[in-house]
Parts: C-alpha cells; structure tokens; sequence
C-alpha cells in the first residue's frame, strides 16, 4: 500500500485529462460538495453518474455538463432514504448495460437529522439519518460491486467529518453514521485489498461553503470558509490511476 502524505494530496497538480474515459457515480450530486465533484470529474473527462434525492437539480448539473462540451452525464434520481436493494441492484443493470463496468463511486451524500442529546433524539429520525448516511452507501456498494470489480481499478470514496474520527455530544446519529462509514471502509480494505485492485478511501472535507454546513453553525459567516472548489485536489487524487495503491485510509481536506 502506498504512504500518503496529506499535504501533497491536497496540493494535488492534476492533469487536465486524468479521468478520461472513467465512468464515476456521485452521490448527492445535485448541490454542495457533491455538485462541485461531479462538474470537476467532467471537466477532467469522467463520465459522471448523477445520483440525487431532487430530479431538477440533478438536471442543472446535467445541463452545465452538456452546455461546457463534457462527456454526457446520467441522471439517476434516487431517495436514499426509501431506495430498496432491489432499486439498486436495477440500478447495476443499467450500468451494466450502459457501460458495462464503473470506475468510482463517491459517496457524498448525507443529511444532517437533529442536533440534540441521544437522551431526546427522535428515533424516526435517527433511522433515516442512518439510512441515508451509512446503510444507503453500503447497499449501493454491495450492488455495485460486480461492476466496480469489472474495472481496472476502481475507487470507492466514502465522505465523513471529524465527528467520525471522534464521537461529539449532539452530533447523534450524524456522528455514528460517519463513524459507521469509516469502520466499514476499513472492513471492505481488509476483505479485499489482498486479492483485489479495489480500493476504498474515506474523505473528510472539513469545515466547508455548503447548506448543510449553514444548517449545522447558523450564526457563522460563511465567508470564513473554504469553498468546494478549494477541496477538489483530494477528490480529484483518490479517482485517479495514481491512487491506485491508496486503499483504507482517511484524507483529511482541513489543514490542520
Ligand atoms: P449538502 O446538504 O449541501 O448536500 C447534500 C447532498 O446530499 C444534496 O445533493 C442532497 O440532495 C443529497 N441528499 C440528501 N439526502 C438524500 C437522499 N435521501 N437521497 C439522495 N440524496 C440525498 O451537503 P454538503 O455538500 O455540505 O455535504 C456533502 C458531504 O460532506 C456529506 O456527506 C457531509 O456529511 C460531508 N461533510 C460536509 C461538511 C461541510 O462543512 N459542508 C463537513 C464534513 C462533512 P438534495 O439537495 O436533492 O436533497
């Protein structure tokens, strides 16, 4: 496995076509981190799979896509708080059909549920956080997995926050969910890293420009942020072919 270095993964100089050709599937693509991703993997190339809760935001990024001269994206609505197995694996056969093969997938979306002690934390609440946060990216990679594997080498990108490095009062099922996405890439590393060229890697964007983040600390200046586009280093490195040795490790994109 390859020795990573944070800062050199953040200060990435990446080729204007690194992703060419790749097929790459973003979660939550429709805004925030995700949005970015998903027009930065075009520009270097990708085929970007757009998967989303919100059709016409999905469509907005398709557009852009199109209107810059990009390879076409796809559309691929989908509530990860409802989506079944069985939704996703239809899903897996159409990219099967489609491509025949996928070479990334971000798992970037989340929802944040309530900020509030476990003592009153809604449980209906709590589900759905799970759900969306860690089932969801779990399901998705299980039925994606025989594509993924059709790959050369391909890179599955889970995205946490430092409240998954450590649990913190309040953050409730967010945290746990964050936590839960980091102990299963560690798993899937250990069950595959020896006999397969998949890799699975965990980002930690770090205090960043979104909605989610507004929600989270209401009374803080965004301006004070950094955006999305400043993280785009890290989630460009770990698709391309020289991450490929990178496998079971969490990137942190806030310079300490
Ligand atoms: P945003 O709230 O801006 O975007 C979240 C995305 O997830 C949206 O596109 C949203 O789609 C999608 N999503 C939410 N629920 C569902 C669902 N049920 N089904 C499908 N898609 C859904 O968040 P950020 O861009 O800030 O966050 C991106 C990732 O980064 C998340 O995993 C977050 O936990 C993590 N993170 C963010 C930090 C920050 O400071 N911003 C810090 C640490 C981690 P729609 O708009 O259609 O609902």
């Amino acid at each position: 496995m390859t020795t990573i270095n944070h800062n050199d993964i953040r200060n990435f100089a990446y080729q204007d076509n690194c992703l060419q050709d790749k097929i790459i599937l973003v979660t939550g693509a429709g805004d925030g981190i995700g949005k970015v991703t998903a027009l930065t993997y075009a520009r270097l190339g990708a085929t970007v799979l757009l998967l989303g809760k919100t059709q016409n935001k999905l469509e907005t990024v398709y557009d852009e896509i199109e209107a810059l001269g990009l390879p076409t994206a796809a559309i691929l609505p989908m509530d990860l708080a409802k989506a079944s197995f069985a939704q996703m694996n239809e899903l897996g056969g159409l990219i099967q059909k489609e491509f025949g093969r996928l070479d990334g997938i971000l798992h970037n979306a989340a929802i944040l549920g309530a900020l509030t002690p476990l003592e009153m934390y809604d449980p209906i609440t709590f589900a759905e956080v799970i759900q969306v946060n860690m089932t969801a990216p779990f399901m998705l990679t299980q039925a994606l997995f025989g594509l993924l594997q059709a790959a050369p080498s391909a890179s599955v990108v889970f995205t946490s926050s430092s409240v998954g490095a450590k649990p913190r009062a309040f953050w409730g099922a967010y945290a746990l969910s964050k936590q839960g996405l980091e102990g299963m890439s560690e798993i899937f590393t250990q069950e595959t890293c020896n006999h397969t060229t998949l890799r699975f890697n965990v980002i930690n964007p770090g205090a960043t420009r979104t909605n989610m983040r507004a929600h989270a600390f209401a009374g803080e200046d965004p301006m004070t942020l950094k955006t999305p586009n400043e993280i785009m280093a890290t989630y460009v490195y770990l698709m391309t072919d020289e991450a490929s040795g990178v496998k079971g490790q969490v990137i942190d994109c806030q310079p300490k």
